[in-house]
Parts: C-alpha cells; sequence; structure tokens
C-alpha cells in the first residue's frame, strides 16, 4: 500500500483501509501442499520446496487421492493439431488432488473434472496443463508463474476447457505471473482453452505483479496459438504486460482471441490505469511502464484501458508525483488480424493512445506496422466514424482514443476494369498495390468485386441450309471472355424458313 501514503487524499485512504481488510497477504498461499504427483505410485509424489515456499507436506490421505491416468488424453495443439498422450506421460490428474495446494514442477498435467485451488497455484519449471472438454479448473488465488517457469495450456479437442486464475483480491500478484515485485512467466502460452486471468491490486492479468520498491514486474512472454483469453490488470496493472510501473513484456498472438483490460484507478480528483497490452502505470517519481513488443497475426484482439494507459503500449502517467506515462512498444498487426483498441472505456482524466504512449508519455517512440489490406476506423462504434486514408493509417493508431483494425472492404473503392480483369483503387489502404485481378461473375454475369459485366450471353448462330426447304440452325451460348461454356448449344429444324415447331404447327 506504498504509493497510496503519499497520494493523501480522504479517499485514497478510505480505499486504503477498506481494501487493507479485504486483501489476503499474497504470500498466505498454501498452507499446504499438494504437489506434483508423479505418473507412478504414490510414493513418487514430489512434494514442493517447503522451505522456498515455506509449505506443508501434504497428508498421506491427500496423496493417495491422486490416482493415474488410465487411457489416452487427446487435446489441440499449438498448430491446432489433435495430439495424444498416454495416461503413463502425465504426472497428475488435478481434479484427483485434494486439498487446496499445488505445486507444479516440470511435466504434464491434466484434469479431468471441475477442481477449485483455495490456495494461489505454483509452477515452476516447465509445465503443461491440458484441460478436460467442459472442465473448469479454478484457481481462487491465480497461478504464480516465476520468470523461470512457463506454463503451456491446452483443452481436449472440443476446445471447452476452462482456466480461471483469479488473483484479483490477492494484492500485487498476478492473475497469471509473478508476485510482488516479480516479472511474469519466462513463458505463459496458450494453444487451446478459454481462459480468463485476473491480477490483484497493482498486477497484471498476465505478466508483471506490483512494484516493490522501484520498478514493478515486467511483462514476461505470453504468446496464444488458439483459444479464448480475457485478461484483467488491477488498478496500475496491465491487462497483460506489466504491473505498475512494469514494461509490456513480449506478446504474440498467433490465433484465438484475446480481450485485455488494463487496471483503473480512481480517487478524490484522481485516476490511473495500465495498457490493455503493454506498460503498468506509473507511481512514485516513476515512469510508466513502455508498451511491450507485440506481433498480432490471423487473430482477433481487444485492449482496453482507462485512466490513461494506452491500448496497446505504454502504462498511464500520473502528474502528480512526476511519473510519465509509458512510451509505445513496437507493434506489429498482420495477416488479416482484426484488433479493437478503446482507451476512454470509463475516465474523466487524458486517456492514453490508442496504439503508442500511456497519457504524458513520449508518443514519438515506438512504432506501428499494419498489414496492407487494413483499414483503420476511428470510432468505429459511434455516429462519426472515421476511416483513416492510405497513408493516415499509422497516424489514426498512434493518435486516436478508439479505433478499430480490421481487413478493408474496400467501401467506395474504384476499380480500373478491362475485358480481362480488375485493378483495385481503394483510398484506405495499401491492398491497391497496382495487381490486375480475374474478374469473378456472379449468375447475371456481373464481377462480384467491380462489376465489370460480361457483354453476354452472345447467341451465335450458323446456319446449315439443307436443300431449299429444310435447315438446320446451331444456337449455342459463347461467351467470348471468361471462356466457353456450350451447355446451352441446342440444334433447331427450321422448314420453309420457320422453325420446325412452327412450321408443323405446333405439332
Ligand atoms: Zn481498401
Ligand atoms: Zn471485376
Amino acid at each position: 500500500m506504498k504509493r497510496r501514503g503519499r497520494m493523501g487524499a480522504i479517499g485514497c485512504l478510505l480505499a486504503s483501509m477498506l481494501l487493507a481488510g479485504a486483501i489476503v497477504p499474497a504470500n498466505a498461499a498454501a498452507d499446504s501442499t499438494i504437489a506434483v504427483i508423479s505418473d507412478q505410485e504414490a510414493e513418487d509424489v514430489i512434494v514442493a520446496d517447503q522451505e522456498a515456499e515455506d509449505l506443508v507436506a501434504p497428508s498421506e490421505e491427500d496423496l493417495l487421492s491422486a490416482q493415474a491416468i488410465e487411457g489416452d488424453i487427446s487435446f489441440i495443439e499449438q498448430d491446432g493439431t489433435t495430439q495424444t498422450l498416454s495416461g503413463s506421460d502425465f504426472k497428475a490428474d488435478l481434479a484427483q488432488v485434494s486439498g487446496d495446494s499445488v505445486t507444479l514442477k516440470d511435466g504434464w498435467y491434466y484434469v479431468s473434472a471441475n477442481k477449485t485451488f483455495n490456495n494461489r497455484v505454483e509452477v515452476s519449471g516447465e509445465v503443461q496443463l491440458i484441460l478436460g472438454d467442459e472442465v473448469q479448473l479454478d484457481c481462487k488465488k491465480g497461478i504464480h508463474v516465476t520468470s523461470s517457469g512457463s506454463l503451456a495450456i491446452f483443452s481436449e479437442p472440443g476446445g471447452t476447457g476452462k482456466l480461471i486464475a483469479d488473483a484479483s483480491d490477492v494484492e500485487s500478484c498476478a492473475g497469471i505471473g509473478g508476485n510482488v515485485g516479480e516479472s511474469g512467466a519466462h513463458l505463459v502460452k496458450i494453444c487451446s482453452g478459454n481462459v480468463t486471468a485476473k491480477g490483484g491490486v497493482d498486477a497484471a492479468g498476465i505478466g508483471g505483479g506490483e512494484r516493490d520498491g522501484g520498478k514493478g514486474g515486467d511483462g514476461g512472454d505470453f504468446i496464444m496459438y488458439g483459444g479464448t483469453c480475457n485478461a484483467h490488470g488491477k488498478e496500475f496493472g496491465a491487462g497483460v504486460g506489466g504491473g505498475n510501473n512494469g514494461n509490456g513484456g513480449t506478446i504474440i498472438i498467433y490465433g484465438g482471441e484475446l480481450s485485455a483490460y488494463g487496471g483503473y484507478y480512481t480517487a478524490l480528483f484522481y485516476e490511473g490505469g495500465g495498457a490493455g497490452i503493454g506498460g503498468g502505470m506509473a507511481s512514485e517519481f516513476a515512469s510508466g511502464g513502455d508498451g511491450a513488443t507485440v506481433i498480432i497475426s490471423n487473430s482477433t484482439v481487444e485492449a482496453y484501458s482507462t485512466g490513461g494507459g494506452a491500448g496497446i503500449g505504454g502504462g498511464g502517467g500520473e502528474p502528480r508525483s512526476f511519473g510519465y506515462g509509458g512510451d509505445g512498444g513496437t507493434v506489429t498487426i498482420k495477416d488479416d488480424s482484426t484488433v479493437y483498441v478503446n482507451t476512454k472505456t470509463n475516465d474523466e482524466s487524458e486517456p492514453g493512445w490508442a496504439i503508442g504512449a500511456g497519457n504524458d508519455g513520449d508518443n514519438t517512440k515506438g512504432s506501428v506496422s499494419l498489414y496492407d489490406g487494413a483499414v483503420v476506423i476511428q470510432d468505429p462504434d459511434g455516429a462519426n466514424s472515421k476511416f483513416a486514408t492510405e497513408n493516415d493509417r499509422i497516424k489514426y493508431c498512434r493518435e486516436s482514443k478508439v479505433i478499430k483494425i480490421e481487413p478493408c472492404k474496400h467501401v467506395n473503392a474504384t476499380y480500373s476494369k478491362s475485358a480481362t480483369g480488375h485493378t483495385l483503387q481503394c483510398a484506405y489502404c495499401k491492398a491497391d498495390d497496382g495487381t490486375k485481378e480475374p474478374h469473378v461473375f456472379d449468375g447475371d454475369n456481373y464481377c462480384v468485386t467491380c462489376g465489370y459485366h460480361l457483354n453476354a450471353p452472345h447467341f451465335k448462330r450458323a446456319n446449315l441450309v439443307l436443300g431449299e426447304r429444310i435447315g438446320l440452325t446451331f444456337w449455342a451460348d459463347l461467351p467470348t471472355l471468361v471462356g466457353v461454356d456450350y451447355g446451352d448449344a441446342y440444334v433447331e429444324l427450321s422448314v420453309g424458313g420457320k422453325r420446325a415447331h412452327e412450321a408443323c404447327g405446333g405439332r
């Protein structure tokens, strides 16, 4: 609660008092630990490092409750394929671990049924976790992953496994990531499944914990390949990225859907917040965390912030203590991704920039790059939505408060057309590189893209006169430009210059 002491505002003090009563100390963690259960016998169970974690060994009863996993377990890998492991490949089925605590060390874990851990789950080493379909793993005080640990999350093939890591009542600790003063995990990876992560006061949803003294916990690395993720920072923490004062880390979204919400803090005449994706907010004469290195590829991302944090970029500033907002990060948006950013969901102070610095940060730093076919829409939700022109797209990203980036639909585009194809001329994106594309015709012979009308059908006729009175006429639909389709061709018999049908009186 250090930072609130100097705020002085009555509201802050009240808030502090209220919070102090409600908050469980970060290291109240575990009063006992069921640890990693091996794939062998009960005696193979590895008890967590008691000295480091101040934990008590699990009871005999707890150990016996952990059973070996029978049969194979399939799951969605990061490349989207379904993979299968044998039950003996797993260290434990967490659903069979009794008690409220667990420490996961190197290896694979499975969750076969709903399970709740009321203490903070500890991850040390390289841990892979497969969530059973329709199963929820509820970590009531979040998951502690140190900067040397990694956590990879998968679901069974239905993709419906769910992990909730909610540290929102654990001050200073990330939902998934560092404790107070610690950076985020070496790597948090979501390959499939549905993850919700909520940080405690001044910590990130996924990433760093609150600062301890000077610099806050940086974000660590976060990679998504699929599934869904909702990440909420609290107060000065980023949704995904740094805790209070912490930098953003590296965040790569290769697939799936991420929604990230920076924290928000308000008191009398004062408010602040972390970035949706990026740095935590400034405090105590230290600047806000700088933005992350962010790559979004073939994905859907929403980033929200309020109180001064950037949507994607730096944490908010704190003018009262001369803490400037964090700078923007390096942001690359590729491969038809859709990105929505809103930095003014709830605040009255100056919001941060959509993709760039937090308020009072240096918005000339950092960079944004977009795929050629992206359109940038400012204030996309309201009646005043405005498309950035092709050359303003980056400027709009950096200097707007609410934007949407999505594949351009080339509204009001013009096309140079010829019989052999069309060439796009769009004012809002860079997809108009002069490439001529072939027409694609609908059933009425209009190009669905450029509207070019094929001058067809061309009924061509060839008469073959057989004597004076009898002729054969070959009719065919001969579109000359897109190949020839003789599907409608037919032969007509005429007698005496009249169609046979007429000549015979309809008989
Ligand atoms: Zn366009
Ligand atoms: Zn066309």
